[in-house]
């Protein structure tokens, strides 16, 4: 699911390498790249989320035998595709939640890259998974290394979990310097590639904040989760065990890594990734990450805190905040006040639904489009 997407065309790197079948392929209106991709693979099916795009993508693929649908329900056929049984979930957004949630009431495996669909919703699809039997692998770098570093291990020996953040490309700067970053400036992320809405987030350490919040919702943990600056990008998180043993999960930053393992675990193959090399790192660093300069992650341990809909809002709003900055139409530093204005305005809903979620998430949208004209 959101196969023109830099995760989606990673997955289809492993899919090539590792001899994974592709049976499906979805995209939002980037059929250009869909055709591409459906030539290479022969899916038997494909999706274009926007209705235009996919009757477009309908004569396109007119000569093959290759069944289009269109808008959601496509793409919800897509994720409930009997014939498959792993889903990659590599849609942006809260976009993602109904497709992914489809997927599990079909039983399938879910390699899960759409963090906002925990953040928003963990509890409720955490839950629908363990009823229909459908496993969740995540995708996520960190949340893989803390999934590779349990296998093998009891729940109840798991103290805490180490959660590690690259820093991103403003680590170190003051709230002065911040004050001009433009998006172009944003959207050169140091070690991994990936699209512009998590590069933003990462920038602002939003990303960070959504991790944590994807973390509580994918791992039973007893102490709070530990939050570290790792600017190498090389230890992709860890776990503290109750006897002081860390378990760590290292490699070269490469998406294609964990999407492998969310494929193929509980085995491992061969695959894409590159060899790590410690010597030509030479050392690994950690830092306190800077809650007052970069306030995204603060108010994203906020919302941690206080669980419910808060997460929603919280997610709801930085999607619209970051839609405006790499509009130009806010600055950098109003990206963390459109989102405290949402988080302290929206009412929270009495209990976690789907339809709570969906109403919290449009309240904290309007919240933070007025937030981002004042
Ligand atoms: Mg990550």
């Amino acid at each position: 699911l959101g196969s023109p997407g830099p995760i989606g065309r990673q997955t289809l790197e492993v899919a090539a390498a590792c001899g994974h079948r592709v049976l499906a392929l979805t995209a939002h209106h980037n059929i250009a790249l869909l055709e591409q991709q459906a030539r290479t693979f022969h899916p038997i099916l494909a999706a274009a989320a926007d209705p235009t795009a996919a009757a477009a993508l309908a004569m396109r693929l007119s000569d093959t035998d290759i069944r289009v649908l269109a808008g959601e329900e496509g793409v919800l056929a897509a994720a409930r595709l009997p014939q498959a049984d792993t889903a990659v979930t590599a849609l942006v957004g809260i976009a993602g939640l109904a497709p992914t949630l489809a997927a599990i009431d079909s039983g399938k495996r879910i390699a899960l890259a759409n963090k906002e669909t925990l953040v928003c919703a963990g509890p409720l699809v955490m839950a629908r998974a363990r009823e229909k039997g459908a496993e969740i692998v995540p995708v996520d770098s960190e949340h893989s290394a803390i999934f590779q570093s349990l296998q093998g291990s009891s729940p109840k020996e798991l103290r805490r979990i180490l959660l590690t953040a690259s820093g991103g490309p403003f680590f170190g700067w003051s709230r002065e310097a911040l004050e001009g970053v433009t998006p172009a400036r944003a959207l050169q992320h140091p070690n991994w590639s990936m699209g512009a809405k998590v590069t933003i987030d990462s920038a602002t350490l939003m990303n960070k904040g959504l991790e944590l919040l994807e973390a509580m919702s994918l791992f039973d943990v007893p102490e709070k989760i530990q939050i570290l600056i790792h600017r190498e990008s090389i230890l992709h998180s860890a776990v503290e065990y109750c006897d002081n043993s860390v378990i760590a999960q290292l490699g070269d930053p490469d998406m294609r890594l964990p999407i492998q393992y969310a494929l193929s675990w509980p085995d491992r193959t061969p695959g894409p990734a590159r060899p790590l090399d410690l010597l030509s790192v030479g050392k690994l660093t950690f830092a306190q990450p800077d809650l007052k300069t970069f306030r995204c992650l603060a108010l994203a341990i906020r919302a941690a805190r206080e669980g419910g809909t808060a997460p929603a809002i919280l997610n709801g709003a930085n999607e619209v905040a970051v839609e405006r900055f790499l509009a130009g139409k806010i600055g950098f530093l109003q990206i963390p006040q459109v989102v405290e204005a949402a988080l302290d305005t929206v009412p929270r809903a009495a209990a976690l639904t789907l339809e709570s979620i969906q109403a919290a998430d449009q309240a904290a949208r309007r919240a933070a489009a007025r937030a981002a004209e004042g």
